[in-house]
């Protein structure tokens, strides 16, 4: 017998004509008992290629048994995706009031005494059984936050992210499928897991410290970082086995089948190290490079100006070498040159850069990083 493979959809928001927008949810259930994983993409609208992995992952799950649980919501954001201007997809930010979609996560557990009397009352109890109470807990602290306020209505801002959460909430190992703009593949890893992350062999990856800042890798690993906290103030030293990370596909606006066949490799790698997937014939290799946030550097725009991108992401830099070239013709009234370059600081690698050529001063042009080990 082969995995059991189910879906349902989960209604995000009744638009004005009357139509639903709901989220996908695809579950897949192996016969033998093992971990849950737990994967979306396109939070932000305009990024794709998580969508086309999941297709892959999907292909793979209907002819291999795995062990334990898949769950899959492509197109995890309908909002977002649908947001078209012109050919270009806003997707990035809520239309409606700015913010994010990937800061409009919810932090329930941070200061909550229900995870100190939690600690208290596991204290003495193994690993397996805490992970299953506090799932429990988890669940029952959603469900108090989406009932909130529930008699004056539910605020459209940030509603998908609490849905997604609850999704999400009984995995063991969560992974957001993202795109930068244009960019190179790499990871976000929590401080907790840099010595895990290279189970998923990804080139780049990005150290960030144990904080919430509203993204849903954070939302999804800060419960278990708040658990182990209260149980260190009860002397306990609580060993998290829950993951998180954000997986950065590339560039946005775009999909490739054949690139998903690849990304698909890092995912069954991993999965196959956490007891998921029980057969690998060809595991994948990388060098893998690692930065500290603090070292991943935003060049500015210093100059309002056509740009023409001379690095590509995935490059290494080195100090002096010429980033980007770009026309101001402003300068010809001035007596300075037209044509105008941008240099790197320091020895770098590029992961990505501004889509467009056409940049005013202060955007983000280019995302390096810098200081590498
Ligand atoms: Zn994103």
């Amino acid at each position: 017998m082969m995995n059991t493979i189910t879906s349902s959809k989960v209604p995000v928001v009744e638009l004005p004509s009357g139509e639903v927008l709901s989220l996908k949810v695809i579950d897949i259930v192996g016969k033998k008992k093992g971990p849950m994983c737990y994967l979306q993409a396109s939070v932000h609208g305009a990024e794709h290629q998580g969508n086309a992995v999941i297709y892959q992952l999907l292909k793979y799950l209907e002819k291999n048994e795995i062990a334990g649980s898949i769950r899959l919501v492509p197109m995890a954001n309908p909002i977002a995706l649908n947001n078209k201007i012109g050919t270009y997809t806003h997707g990035r930010f809520n239309s409606n009031t700015g913010d994010n979609w990937n800061r409009l996560y919810h932090d329930f557990t941070k200061d909550n005494d229900q995870v100190l009397e939690f600690a208290k009352k596991y204290l003495g109890y193994d690993e397996l059984d805490i992970d299953k109470q506090y799932k429990l807990l988890l669940s029952k602290l959603i469900e108090d936050k989406k009932n909130e306020n529930s008699n004056y209505g539910i605020d459209r801002n940030g509603h998908v992210n609490i849905l997604l959460q609850e999704l999400a909430h009984n995995a063991d190992y969560v992974l957001d499928l993202h795109t930068g703009p244009v960019a190179t593949r790499y990871l976000y890893v929590p401080e907790y897991l840099e010595e895990k992350c290279a189970d998923l062999q990804f080139p780049h990856n990005l150290i960030i410290p144990n904080n919430f800042a509203g993204a849903m890798d954070e939302a999804s690993f800060m419960p278990w970082i708040n658990l182990q906290r209260a149980f260190k103030e009860l002397g306990r030293d609580y060993d998290i086995a829950f993951e998180a990370y954000t997986v950065e596909l590339g560039s946005e606006e775009r999909i490739s089948l054949e690139e998903a066949q690849l990304d698909l490799r890092h995912i069954l790698h991993y999965l196959f190290l956490r007891g998921i997937v029980t057969e690998e014939d060809n595991p994948i290799t990388t060098t893998i490079k690692k930065c500290k946030l603090k070292d991943y550097k935003t060049y500015y725009a210093p100059r309002g100006a056509l740009y023409e991108y001379m690095v590509q992401p995935g490059q290494a830099v080195k100090k002096g070498e010429v980033l980007a070239v770009a026309l101001n013709f402003e300068n010809h009234f001035k007596e300075e040159e037209i044509k105008i370059e941008l240099r790197a600081n320091q020895d770098c690698i590029v992961i990505n850069h501004y889509p467009s050529s056409s940049v005013p001063s202060g955007a983000e042009l280019f995302q390096v990083m810098e200081s590498i080990y």
